[in-house]
């Protein structure tokens, strides 16, 4: 079983369904396919072969999963890159895949062009700008490549379940992006594994707000929308109010955003003038949500609201079912069907047992396996070492577990706090601050510290221009559910918090901004 056949065999059962839409432009199953068809045959025609690997450096749009599932036809590799990485790092991935094609957008500019030209195993470039005359020399233009291009309906050796379909690389949140294989199969088992956990039919319609480059957007929420035969519908540039405007016009049944454009959202002026009814569930991940936030989509937006934990290197881990949010508020739910999960003690790998109080300490790392688990990391045997042992997945993010079985997040274990001998898990801080009215957005680190250790920082967007630090910290006081030693020690506001695209607040660069500088 290969990833094209997917589109196919929805081409065959819904020919006259809407498949994508994109900005003004419209396709059914059959036109989609006829399209992704003829672009497999211009990339074959450049003479891209099985393994070959296709980099993306193109905005959220039809061109990438144009590109992704005509790649799928040949039994290319897929490689989408972030569009907003800067050129140095946008270089490195095509350098570290080895790419050989690049697919770009009218957002590169000329020097990241510049930059991408230097990479020496890339030996096409297809430029997706609309108008033709603006195409560099010696560059190919996408449209009239998946328009112009005659399909010769080449038998084409089909891709094992096994071979490699693309090469997603994390967001970086750490450090340097990795790129983790997939396979025909893992991407195959994250898509029904999702069609079961959110019961998706062709009724539904998606939109794409959330990056097509990361697992999130296209495993765990494109391809499982095409694999039943509902509609695609993708918004180029994200914006809170145009993604409104555009559940009420086009009667969007599923969204997938992450919290802080969920925030984004709720936050917005104009949020109840638009009628988002046609919604029947909202999924969100890749970063913690407030239980506040769960609490108020569901009065207010949606009462269908998914928290899906996972990562690039094993997609949709865990989920919470709307029909347990409200119970099992802050939770990211139960391991997903193909999901089997432990959380296990640092030091000997001992399980952690489930317990009703966190506060009994019974936190540790969450390891995973299942069929959605990456088969490594590309080109980087260390660290597939450090993540992979066998056949487990190490997430190096910290859970508990309650004697009902749900799973509840903590943090990464980097950024867990060590203050005056303690441990403080943001998380928890970042929860009480939510809770706090005025409070648009929160991200808690631990600032370096002489007698301390680090202090508990806390940094704050707020929605109410006359919340102080001092309201804050008694706001915590009469709070019974934050002790005293995790109460931030210091809070700085800030007009927005440093995320990337992926919704994660970028942790260490404030620790980088604010960290005293080292004594000389
Ligand atoms: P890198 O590995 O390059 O540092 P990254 O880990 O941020 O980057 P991703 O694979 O996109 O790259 O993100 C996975 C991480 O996102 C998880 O390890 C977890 O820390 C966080 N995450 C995902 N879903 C949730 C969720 N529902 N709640 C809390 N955190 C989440
Ligand atoms: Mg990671």
């Amino acid at each position: 079983m290969h990833i094209a056949r997917l589109l196919e065999a929805s081409a065959d059962r819904y020919p006259d369904h809407l498949a994508l839409i994109f900005e003004d432009r419209r396709w059914t199953y059959a036109e989609w396919l006829g399209r992704v068809r003829r672009f497999a045959q211009a990339l074959s025609d450049l003479g891209v072969r099985p393994g070959d690997r296709v980099a993306f450096y193109v905005s959220t749009s039809e061109n990438s999963v144009t590109t992704y599932f005509a790649c799928q036809m040949l039994g290319a590799v897929a490689v989408p890159m972030n569009f907003r990485l800067s050129p140095g790092e946008a270089a490195y991935i095509l350098q570290d895949s080895g790419a050989r094609v690049l697919v770009y957008g009218r957002n590169l500019t000329e020097n990241a062009l510049k930059v991408a030209g230097q990479v020496r195993s890339v030996h096409d470039f297809i430029g997706c700008a609309y108008d033709k005359a603006n195409i560099p020399d010696g560059h190919h233009h996408f449209d009239t490549l998946a328009e112009e291009t005659v399909d010769r309906h080449e038998t084409r050796p089909i891709p094992a379940s096994d071979a490699i379909s693309s090469l997603v690389y994390t967001s970086g949140t750490t450090g340097r992006p990795k790129g983790v294989i997939h396979t025909h199969a893992n991407d195959i088992a994250i898509a029904m594994n999702c069609v079961m956990e959110y019961s998706l039919s062709h009724a539904d319609s998606a939109l794409h707000i959330a990056p097509l480059y990361h697992v999130g957007g296209m495993q765990a929420y494109f391809i499982p929308h095409l694999l039943v035969g509902g509609t695609n519908v993708v918004i180029g540039r994200y914006e809170a109010e145009k993604t409104l405007e555009t559940i009420a016009s086009e009667k969007i049944t599923t969204l997938f955003a992450v919290p802080t454009q969920i925030q984004e959202m709720l936050f917005h002026p104009r949020f109840a003038e638009y009628d988002v009814s046609s919604l029947r569930l909202i999924t969100t991940g890749g970063a913690a949500i407030s239980s506040t936030t769960m609490e108020r989509v569901m009065m207010e937006f949606c009462p269908g609201i998914f928290n899906g934990y996972g990562m690039t290197e094993a997609s949709l881990t865990l989920v919470l079912h709307p029909e347990d949010a409200l119970r099992k508020l802050g939770s990211c739910g139960k391991p997903t069907l193909i999901s089997e999960c432990r959380i296990i003690s640092d030091d000997q790998g001992r399980e952690v047992p489930p317990s009703e109080t966190v506060e009994q300490g019974r936190i540790g790392q969450l390891i995973v396996r299942g069929a959605q688990a990456m088969e490594g990391y590309w080109n980087n045997p260390f660290e597939t070492q450090k993540k992979l042992k066998a056949g487990w997945i190490y997430t190096g993010d910290l859970f508990s577990q309650d004697t009902d079985g749900f799973y509840y997040f903590h943090g990464r274990a980097d950024d867990m706090i060590v203050s005056g001998g303690e441990n403080i898990y943001p998380r928890e801080v970042e929860e009480a601050l939510y809770r706090c009215p005025g409070v648009q957005e929160a991200a808690v680190v631990g600032l370096a510290d002489e007698k301390w250790g680090q202090v508990v920082t806390a940094f704050i967007v707020r929605s109410d221009p006359a919340l102080t630090a001092e309201k804050l910290d008694a706001f915590c006081k009469t709070g019974d559910d934050l002790a005293p030693y995790k109460r931030p020690k210091r809070y700085e506001f800030l007009d927005e918090l440093p995320f990337n695209p992926s919704g994660k607040v970028l942790k260490r660069e404030l620790v980088a901004r604010y960290n005293p500088p080292a004594a000389a």
